[in-house]
């Protein structure tokens, strides 16, 4: 009889334990990685995740715990400790330099000596026989994002890691450049190196990981087969709760009348960190949703400045609404003609911090109260209205809070969007716009937020959402366009536009006038 061989332990973490002050970020975690073994580490925003991977990088100290790697105790004092353990990680957000070419930037971080030559060659060599293709002569400000990845990867290449930590690396990935990421891990992780992947994509994790971990509240929950499971009890299994699916009704109530348009618009950048818009035409009508994809940082931070009013057009008619030019009119005066934003940003931008949950609903508000022109004296004297309008918000939206009427800053991330949510669509906007409405909300929010766009679109108003989020946005696009460099490709209902598409043209790599013209 064939003896099952036990996968051989590379690392084994027992009963760590961190706090910050009197907050517990891990809980007696107990994890192992065997050798050669993808393991995902998967749990919802604020589970734990990224303190434990510090703690095996050396960045954080455990409070309590231990660590063996190859049986054997170690402590990790530092991260350079961490790399002559041969852990490697590549961190969430990036670490480079920008003004220093590729090659100075990996010869920084190395710990041996080397010759600028030898190491030019050997950046060379990593980057052929890994087809992480990039030019170490470049400087890392030239590169894009899936290319100071590579650069990250092959920093830690170089030392030969036998455990590669990446923590959420493909969140400001093209498809394409997930594809390829994944291919290169599953060659690593063949080659005997072991990968501890940290993602809240379940997808993803079915698609590469061998083991998945989740973590809730900083403990540990369970360690599955990822290939004995699927994302449906993934999701349960990281929220606690059943996940009720999206209820689509295929676009019936899509209507062919305009609601708001934007005709050449162009804007220069404010600063040199902006990015300009250049030439955008979009449409949408009552009844659908239009998905603007692409990688955050191409114009949509612009684009929602420019929609909301925050920054007034250079013409009157750059954007109409209902034919009727309103390039020049303000934020509350596209509010009162049924326009309403919702911005990526939920603190300081959607609400302010220290204040009550009604004191931020009169400021979106006070227009509607005919003697509310002065908005502090309002605020101070007579909050009364937008206290039971607060309320019904709350209760509408399902927005949970410590206490009645809490400032906004006590509410977690997804309830103050559910909060910012139903408080524009208790204006009754004739249409929406969303900038990134699920980042950064846990799943069971998110489910209910997407719910709420399509109930908007069904029941005839006009919704664009712009989201860097693919799933997302072919779950509710009825068209989609794409945002690179602050441009916009032409308009393609979601059945005419694959996913390949959508990453060629985020990536830059489709000459979006190539498109086909929408079939109305
Ligand atoms: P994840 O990566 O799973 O999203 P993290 O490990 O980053 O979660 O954070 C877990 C929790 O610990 C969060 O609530 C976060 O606010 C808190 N936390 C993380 N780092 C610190 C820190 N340096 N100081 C205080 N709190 C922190
Ligand atoms: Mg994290």
């Amino acid at each position: 009889m064939a003896i099952k061989k036990e996968p051989e332990i590379l690392l084994k973490a027992s009963k760590i334990n961190k706090s910050f002050g009197n907050f517990i970020a891990n809980k007696d975690i107990d994890i192992s990685i065997a050798k050669g073994e993808i393991h995902a580490l998967l749990g919802e925003n604020g589970a734990g995740k990224s303190t434990l991977v510090k703690i095996f990088y050396g960045v954080l100290k455990p409070d309590t715990g231990t660590i063996e790697i190859n049986n054997s105790e170690v402590y990790i004092s530092s991260p350079n400790s961490a790399r002559k353990n041969g852990i490697g990680m590549v961190f969430q957000h990036f670490s480079l330099f920008p003004a220093l070419t590729v090659a100075e930037n990996i010869l920084i971080a190395l710990d041996k000596k080397i010759k600028f030559k030898d190491l030019i060659s050997e950046i060379s060599k990593l980057s052929k026989e890994w087809e992480l293709f990039v030019d170490p002569l470049k400087r890392v400000s030239e590169l894009s994002v899936g290319e100071q990845q590579r650069v990250e990867i092959i920093r830690c290449l170089m030392q030969n890691p036998k455990l590669l930590i990446m923590d959420e690396p493909t969140s400001v990935l093209t498809p394409q450049e997930i594809s390829n990421l994944f291919k290169i891990l599953k060659r690593l992780a063949s080659s005997g190196c072991s990968i501890l992947y940290i993602s809240h994509k379940l997808e993803e994790i079915i698609e590469l990981a061998d083991q998945v971990t989740i973590l809730k509240s900083g403990e540990s929950i369970a360690t599955i087969d990822a290939k004995k499971t699927n994302t449906k009890f993934l999701a349960e299994t990281m929220v606690g709760k059943e996940i009720t699916d999206l209820k689509k009704t295929n676009s019936i109530s899509v209507t062919k009348d305009t609601a708001l348009e934007l005709n050449g618009l162009n804007k220069d950048k404010e600063t040199d960190f902006g990015i300009s818009l250049k030439n955008i035409n979009l449409k949408v009508n009552y009844g659908e949703i239009l998905g603007v994809a692409g990688i955050a940082g191409n114009g949509q931070v612009e684009l929602m400045e420019i929609l909301s009013g925050e920054t007034l057009c250079e013409k009157d008619d750059q954007i109409l609404l209902e034919n009727k030019p309103v390039g020049f009119k303000s934020i509350t005066e596209r509010r009162q003609l049924g326009i309403e934003t919702i911005p990526e940003e939920r603190t300081l931008h959607a609400t302010v911090p220290n204040l009550t949950i009604a004191e931020n609903t009169f400021l979106t508000y006070f227009f509607k109260y005919p003697k509310a022109n002065d908005i502090i004296s309002n605020l101070l004297n007579n909050p009364h209205n937008s206290k039971i309008e607060s309320e019904k918000i709350i209760k509408d939206n399902d927005v949970r809070c410590p206490e009645t009427n809490p400032l906004a800053n006590q509410l977690s991330g997804g309830n103050l969007q559910k909060f910012i949510l139903g408080r524009s669509l208790a204006n009754n906007p004739k249409v929406a716009i969303f900038s990134q409405p699920t980042w950064g909300v846990d799943i069971g929010a998110a489910t209910s937020i997407r719910q709420k766009l399509l109930n908007l679109s069904n029941s005839g108003k006009a919704v664009i959402l712009i989201s860097q989020d693919l799933e997302e946005i072919f779950e509710l696009s009825d068209k989609i366009c794409v945002m690179n460099d602050g441009t916009l490709s032409k308009i393609l209902p979601v059945a005419q536009i694959t996913a390949e598409d959508v990453g060629l043209l985020m990536g830059g790599k489709l000459d979006a006038s190539n498109q086909v013209e929408t079939t109305e």
